[in-house]
């Protein structure tokens, strides 16, 4: 059989599901399809999410599943990616665990299925085609609800033992520090995620300090633990010089600036790849982070390291998803 053109990633996150056919000769996407979502009580239910973004994206691109190496998924959570398995996420209940989400795929589509943890499908995304494009050796981290990591080396994506190479989210940073989501202590996730800097914005509003963000995000109740602050709000406040968001963001590209130097003398990467939504929009938080990686890390490694945006935004996952199942195909 010649050389399929084309594979399909499906990235499952935990507010949205993106499904893409990605030409991969290019790593362009040529049809997408995308839908909310949220928490799910069967494996079932989670499978027929990923269903309708395949056959969305498939009819989007115009290409049938023949034309197509495989189907890739990346998924936050726990993945046996020998055996296809999801072990376990915080999207699906605990009852449902060992979902056979390969062998569905494949069964339903007749291509072979790959699945992969989400931060190392857009590492993967990156390293092809992205912002880790020829360099063998990088971490890649990207910061959203949480912060996820991954080691490339050799080219390759570091599995480690158990799979769980690269949680740099859950790196101490502060040994008597703030709970994180894991039961942790004093992790990074709980200081420079997106969603720990918006409860610290909500905390200072709470003490009655004034800020924009109550401007830009009409009827926002500070009191409202499920409250979300989104990257383009903390843009648009940092450029009218908010101190509220502009103190929070500093801080939090502090401790990312920890978390990263520790990683830098640790693992000595050539390019440290930083990517997602509050990346990508806050240049503060991204200046901030390379100025204390550099200055806590050994002096020759902080100073050699290349601190660069990942390149692919929100196709990362879906392409470097798509190419993964073309690898296993
Ligand atoms: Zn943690």
């Amino acid at each position: 059989m010649a050389k399929a053109k084309y594979a399909i990633g499906v990235d499952f996150g935990g507010t949205k599901v993106l499904g893409a056919v990605v030409d991969l000769a290019r790593g362009k996407v040529v049809g997408e399809y995308k839908v909310a979502s949220s928490a799910y009580d069967s494996g079932e239910a989670l499978m027929d999410r990923i269903y309708e973004v395949v056959d969305g994206a498939l009819a989007a691109a115009d290409v049938k599943i023949t034309d197509c190496a495989g189907i890739g998924v990346g998924i936050a959570g726990q993945v046996d990616a020998e055996r296809g398995l999801l072990i376990g996420t915080a999207n699906l209940s605990r009852s449902v665990v060992d979902l056979p989400m390969g062998e569905n795929i494949q069964k339903r589509y007749g291509v072979p299925a790959a699945i992969r943890n989400d931060v190392q499908i857009a590492a993967k995304g990156e390293s092809k085609f992205g912002a880790g494009k020829k360099c063998d050796d990088f971490i890649c981290v990207f910061i959203g609800t949480g912060i996820g990591g991954a080691i490339v080396r050799k080219g390759e994506i570091l599995p480690g033992f158990s799979g769980n190479a690269g949680e740099i989210g859950h790196t101490t940073v502060d040994a008597n520090g703030r709970i994180c989501g894991c039961g942790g202590r004093g992790h990074l996730e709980a200081y420079a995620s997106r969603t720990a800097m918006t409860k610290v914005i909500l905390g200072e509003l709470r003490r009655g300090r004034k800020s924009i963000v109550t401007d830009l995000i009409p009827g926002l109740d500070p009191t409202d633990n499920a409250a979300a602050i989104k990257s383009g709000v903390m843009k648009k406040a940092v450029k009218a010089g908010d101190a509220v968001v502009m103190e929070t963001v500093v801080d939090a590209g502090k401790y990312i600036g920890m978390g990263l130097a520790t990683v830098v003398n640790f693992v000595n990467p050539q390019r440290i790849v930083l990517g997602g939504g509050v990346i990508d929009s806050v240049d503060l938080l991204f200046e901030t982070a390379e100025a204390w990686t550099r200055k806590e890390a050994l002096p020759y490694a902080g100073q050699m390291v290349e601190i660069v945006k990942a390149e692919l935004g929100d196709y990362s996952g879906v392409v470097g998803a798509a190419v993964i199942a073309s690898e296993v195909a």
